[in-house]
């Protein structure tokens, strides 16, 4: 396993890897690497020839400078966990390297990007939708992975790709969680006992508006919302709600009329514990939710 840290130098190896024929599979993550990456590092290393993951915490997708400072960073444990996920090539680039002096050019996804995690994250699809451009053009992947547990980014990411003629295969793995049912992630790390047995009423409360929503018995959506949010609430009192979304996985516009919606519904949240925010989803069919999302 290689470690590039220069776009120009991956830029040089990718191109010589098309001309051979490899299949070339992209995973991009912000480090911190748990099970969640290690799954769309294993499915890249499954489907693909060539697996390249990138390491890189994007300065331009935070909204507050603290929680960029304080984002976990752990490079020698990273490159651990990619040598033993089949990764051959770890993309490691400094800021300087990837947005140099004078860096203006921004990609917007729009409508999607201001919904939901956007309104609480302005500006942040924006700088997640470049960074991912720009990683494309870098790396030139036949397939790149995402994770389902970011429903949104992967909504934001497939749009793009589709509306700037990206050559790149998206696939979306599934949400990798722990016995509890949380959600696997880098920030799971800043939660204390307390928040950590807490964070538990996530998964509840998204299996509770999955139950809801294929009983039959609720037709609008706003009224399922509403019975998670006081089933968190009941369970825990400190939690500092944002937002409950029951949308379709396209456009995220909100289901109205849920008897009678063809397609997946997708019910995503975002809840605070404790100043730790943590967001998570679940897909639905009129079969029952989805463990598959692809
Ligand atoms: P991040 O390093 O947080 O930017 O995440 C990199 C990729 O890993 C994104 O596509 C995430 O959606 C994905 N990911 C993060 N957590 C999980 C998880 N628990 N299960 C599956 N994929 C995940």
């Amino acid at each position: 396993m290689k470690v590039i840290k220069k776009p120009s130098s991956l830029q040089e190896i990718t191109e010589f890897l098309r001309l051979t024929g490899k299949r070339i599979g992209f995973v991009p993550t912000m480090g911190a690497l748990h099970e969640g990456h290690v799954s769309l590092l294993l499915n890249s290393s499954d489907l693909c020839d060539i697996t390249i993951a990138s390491v890189f915490v994007n300065p331009i997708q935070f909204t507050e400078e603290t929680d960029l400072e304080k984002y976990p960073r752990d490079f020698k444990r990273d490159y651990f966990i990619c040598q033993k996920a089949n990764v051959d090539y770890i993309f490691y680039p400094s800021v300087d390297d990837m947005y140099g002096e004078n860096y203006l050019t921004e990609v917007k996804v729009k409508e999607l990007s201001d919904k939901y995690e956007g309104e609480f994250r302005p500006g942040h699809f924006t700088g997640v939708a470049s960074v991912v451009l720009k990683l494309l053009n870098i790396v030139k992947p036949h397939v790149a992975f995402f994770g389902q547990k970011d429903a949104q980014q992967c909504t934001v990411i497939k749009k793009m790709v589709t509306d700037l003629n990206l050559d790149t295969e998206i696939i979306v793995c599934d949400t990798v969680r722990e016995s509890d049912g949380l959600a696997k992630s880098s920030r799971n790390v800043f939660l204390d006992e307390t928040e950590r047995s807490n964070a538990a009423v996530l998964y509840k409360a998204l299996e509770l508006g999955g139950d809801l929503i294929l009983g039959g018995k609720y037709n609008n959506s706003q009224d399922v919302s509403s019975q998670m949010y006081h089933f968190i609430k009941s369970q825990v009192p400190s939690a500092e709600i944002q937002y409950i979304a029951i949308t379709d996985n396209k456009l995220l516009d909100e289901i109205k009329d849920l008897n009678n919606f063809e397609g997946k519904v997708l019910v995503s949240l975002a809840v605070k514990f404790n100043g730790v925010r943590l967001i998570d989803n679940i897909l639905l069919t009129k079969k029952g939710i989805l463990n598959h999302v692809t």
